[in-house]
């Protein structure tokens, strides 16, 4: 069932649930009323009949008895009126009843013998009729009844014909609703259609750099086209950087792949070769291997981010990491100093092993880009609520022109390209200090050296880690990194 038909079919539902709950209770109270005002109609005229009529035998022991009044004299077509000694037995009626008696019903005469009157609803040939029996009192004892009826046949007429009236009504004006409702949805589905065709054509020729027409006005529909135009921004920066990542990837495996071929084939076609080339060939090949090797690794690790792939988290000694860290890397190059300053006891929530990682990458870019006889230097300072871990060395620097652009894959500033690299390090680096809820910045001076460092959120032992939340980082110590 599609949308326009179920929002009009609610929309009339509702309207004839509501009209028909007002028509029934405005046919309740029009009975109620029209009943109120045969019941007072026929008491005053009991009462009218009552006050004229006359006792006989005033005396005591004489029967005392009615003296009638006229009785058609009180009498209208639709009103019958019958009198009625104590014992209940007719003692005169009005013409109009022809043939018939009121009947008195036991109710009416038990209650009418305590002196209070009664109300009956009865059929005589065939018509309903609403009676009222009331006691005729002389001193307190009842000497007789008095019957008063009358028809409710109008009654009724006029109730059917009401009630005819109001169906028809409620009939005319839910389908009159319904219609309009029905016309009103589809203008105001309109917009959708069309949202779901361009959708749909966009969906089909694969051209995510189309976009919805932007909308008119801001209303659902116009934040539905905002948000879908915004979903395809990002699915197109995303199929985008990813496409890219593939080009990359495979021109930074043709290198390595195009030396070692190159290699192999010389070594094929000269047997003779001196052995210092072979040596040379050979050592050739194997640092492309190598690097191959690296890069393969590190685009695994990328892949392995990219599709969501994290890691478990538990309460980690920062300080202790980075005096492992510092232990290994002393050994990757002797001729530059690592140096390990100002350290102290530091708990966060993470990885030992991604720690670790993250932190060599930085401290292996110090040793990278730091000329034989300069020096790196490994820090962990806390305040505010972060633990910082800096790696700054005195090597080369960064260009203000490259520093945007460190961070993204395979970028590599045209002064380091001379270094072996994959330009993978420091995407991976701050893939895994996000993991940690954390951030790297970085400051540099070309050709004075580099400072990055690692943000990590304290975790503080006695809460738990959960309800901890990290705490903003100061935007005075921040380098715009993208
Ligand atoms: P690479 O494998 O090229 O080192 P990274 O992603 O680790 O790749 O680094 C990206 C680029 O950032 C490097 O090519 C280099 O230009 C620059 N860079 C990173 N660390 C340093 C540093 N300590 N000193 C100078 N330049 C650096």
């Amino acid at each position: 069932m599609s949308l326009r038909l179920r929002l009009t079919l609610f929309f009339a539902l509702v309207l004839a649930v509501s009209l028909l709950a007002f028509s029934a209770l405005l046919y309740v109270m029009l009975d109620h009323a029209l009943a109120l005002d045969v019941d007072s109609s026929i008491a005053s005229k009991a009462e009218d009949v009552a006050r004229t009529s006359r006792i006989r035998g005033e005396y005591p022991l004489q029967p005392r008895r009615i003296r009638l009044p006229r009785i058609d004299a009180f009498a209208a077509p639709e009103i019958y009126i019958q009198l009625l000694d104590a014992e209940g037995a007719v003692v005169d009626r009005s013409a109009n009843l022809g043939e018939h008696h009121l009947p008195l019903t036991d109710e009416a005469l038990a209650s009418g013998r305590q002196g209070q009157p009664w109300y009956d609803t009865i059929a005589l040939d065939g018509q309903p009729l609403r009676v009222y029996t009331a006691p005729l009192l002389v001193d307190d004892d009842v000497i007789g009844f008095i019957q008063v009826a009358r028809s409710l046949s109008d009654n009724e007429q006029t109730l059917a014909h009401v009630q005819r009236l109001l169906l028809i009504c409620d009939a005319l004006v839910v389908g009159g609703a319904a219609a309009i409702g029905w016309v009103l949805a589809r203008a105001g589905l309109r917009p959708l259609d069309r949202v779901v065709e361009a959708a749909r054509a966009i969906g089909h020729s694969g051209q995510l750099d189309r976009r919805l027409d932007p909308p008119r006005r801001q209303d659902e529909v116009g934040r539905l086209v905002a948000t879908f135009n915004e979903m395809l921004d990002r699915l197109e920066a995303m199929f985008n950087a990813q496409r890219r990542f593939v080009a990359d990837a495979s021109h930074e495996l043709r290198t390595p792949l195009t030396t070692i071929r190159g290699n192999v084939d010389l070594l094929r076609r000269n047997p003779t070769l001196p052995p210092e080339d072979v040596q040379e060939a050979l050592a050739d090949i194997a640092s492309e291997a190598e690097r191959m090797s690296r890069l393969v690794t590190e685009l695994l690790r990328l892949a392995r981010a990219d599709a969501g792939v994290g890691f478990a988290r538990e309460p980690v000694r920062l300080d202790t990491v980075l005096r492992d860290v510092h232990r290994q890397v002393q050994r990757h190059k002797p001729e530059t100093r690592v140096r390990l300053e100002a350290i102290a006891p530091a708990l966060v929530l993470g990885s030992r092993d991604a720690l670790q990682e993250l932190l060599l990458i930085l401290v292996d870019n110090g040793l990278k880009y730091t000329p034989p006889g300069g020096e790196v230097v490994l820090a962990l300072h806390t305040a505010d609520g972060w633990h910082r871990v800096s790696v700054s060395d005195t090597g080369v620097g960064i260009d203000p022109a490259d520093l945007p652009h460190i961070f993204e894959r395979f970028y590599r500033a045209p002064r380091a390209r001379q270094q072996g690299g994959t330009g993978l390090g420091l995407a991976i680096a701050r893939w895994l200090a996000e993991q940690h809820d954390g951030r790297i910045t970085v400051e540099s001076a070309p050709g004075k050296g580099s400072t990055f460092t690692v943000w990590l959120p304290v975790l503080d032992a006695t809460v738990p880690a959960a309800v901890a939340p990290a705490p903003p980082i100061p935007q005075e110590e921040l380098t715009p990194v993208p």
